[in-house]
């Protein structure tokens, strides 16, 4: 027990704020005090339409009064219609439904194992990339390559080399005739949004098939418009052999996908599955989701608002010395450099009614609704600028 005198019976997992959040509308967040936040975290890249997008609100009040549940053992005309727009929209042919990103890259990890075993005498490892994220389960954690992760809940799930992101060469240096597939984000997030360069992911793509490999992306964080493309791998031209994709794609709501090309689509019956799998709940929301997000014009509003905050994080890193602006579309970080304490810059900004992340000592991670307005991304610079200066 971490706390002195606890008022609640929910387990302390991460230092939270006192405010206590009651609702949403967009950009903005309210607390039980009244108190309004322009929020630039967003449930952490989840809530892509921002807080209580009306298209949301009805599919699941209008999907709850038809059907809930009727068992993963049953088709449901929601979880087929959506599949198919998304495998379809993906270029990939099949889909699993479930419900978490560390549950969709288990499904990928269990799929990559299957595939070894029927296609390549049983291999089995799959490299991952240091500083790499894919969730909090034990396989999922194991796959991850966050400092600290390999010790705190040992033994780990064995057969995940690491190999470092934009480095070919490490990459090949750890194939062996175990292994099955290379597991990777293809900007890490959790890591401060480190892309892998498009060079990479061509490279990647080249090396797997030569060596009969299977690429798996973990589109958990950049998928569904958030780098400014439906995924991120289409910014390269490439395909993967298996994909993940949650957070955005539920648009708030526990939904998540595991996609896989034909040929690498080989669970029997009995391999996988979950008793929410596929529930039409949750499957009406990533419909109305993606047949908002995945238009034209919502992808071109998209990377105009990046190229508006990215232009408005290069005048604060010229106007203050900071490091530099990474990333792509709406999940960016912006380096502030030594002299700035990111932690301590989200608790002002919190103070002063903004909230943003800092997923390193020095910098801070900017990943708000994907439908922001140009206002409020003004509003978002002139607050930061304001919090910089002081
Ligand atoms: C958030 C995240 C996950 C884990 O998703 P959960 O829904 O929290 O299990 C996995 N991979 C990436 C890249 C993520 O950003």
């Amino acid at each position: 027990m971490n706390s002195p005198t606890p008022s609640h019976a929910l387990m302390d997992i991460a230092a939270r704020p006192a405010a206590v959040m009651v609702r949403g509308s967009g950009s903005w967040l309210e607390d039980a005090d009244g108190r309004r936040y322009l929020d630039f975290v967003q449930g952490w890249a989840v809530n892509c339409l921002g807080h209580a997008h009306p298209a949301i609100t009805q599919a699941l009040s209008e999907q709850a009064a038809r059907l809930i549940n009727p068992s993963p053992a049953f088709f449901n005309e929601v979880s087929l219609r959506f599949a198919n727009r998304l495998a379809a929209a993906a270029g990939l042919d099949e889909v699993f439904l479930c419900n978490t990103g560390a549950e969709a890259n288990e499904g990928a990890i269990k799929l990559a194992r299957k595939w070894g075993r029927l296609h390549r005498h049983g291999a089995h490892e799959i490299i991952t990339f240091k500083d790499g994220f894919h969730g909090r389960t034990i396989a999922a954690m194991s796959a991850s390559g966050k400092p600290g992760w390999d010790t705190i809940f040992a033994p780990q799930v064995p057969g995940f080399p690491k190999a470092t992101l934009n480095d070919l060469a490490s990459v090949e240096a750890l194939i062996g005739p175990q292994t099955v597939a290379v597991m990777l984000e293809p900007i890490q997030g959790e890591a401060g949004v480190q892309p892998a360069t498009i060079e990479f992911l061509r490279a990647l793509r080249a090396l797997c098939d030569a060596r009969g490999l299977l690429l798996i992306l973990d589109e958990v964080q950049t998928g569904i418009g958030r780098t400014g493309t439906l995924f991120r791998y289409q910014a390269a031209g490439i395909t993967p052999d298996i994909l993940t994709l949650a957070k955005g794609i539920g648009g708030g709501v526990p939904l998540a996908a595991l996609l896989a090309r034909q040929s690498a689509s080989c669970f029997s019956h009995g391999d996988q599955g979950g008793t929410y799998c596929g529930n039409p709940l949750m499957a009406a929301v990533g419909d109305a989701v993606l047949g908002i997000v995945n238009t034209p014009e919502f992808l071109a509003g998209v990377r105009e608002r990046s190229a508006q905050l990215i232009l408005g994080l290069n005048a604060l890193v010229a106007r203050f010395g900071l490091v530099g602006v990474r990333g792509a579309g709406l999940l960016l970080a912006l380096e502030l450099g030594e002299h700035y304490d990111a932690a301590d810059l989200v608790l002002r900004a919190r103070e002063a009614g903004l909230l943003l992340n800092a997923p390193r000592p020095h910098c801070l991670r900017l990943m708000p609704a994907l439908n922001v307005s140009a206002e409020e991304v003004e509003q978002m610079l002139s607050i930061l600028a304001i919090l910089l200066q002081a």
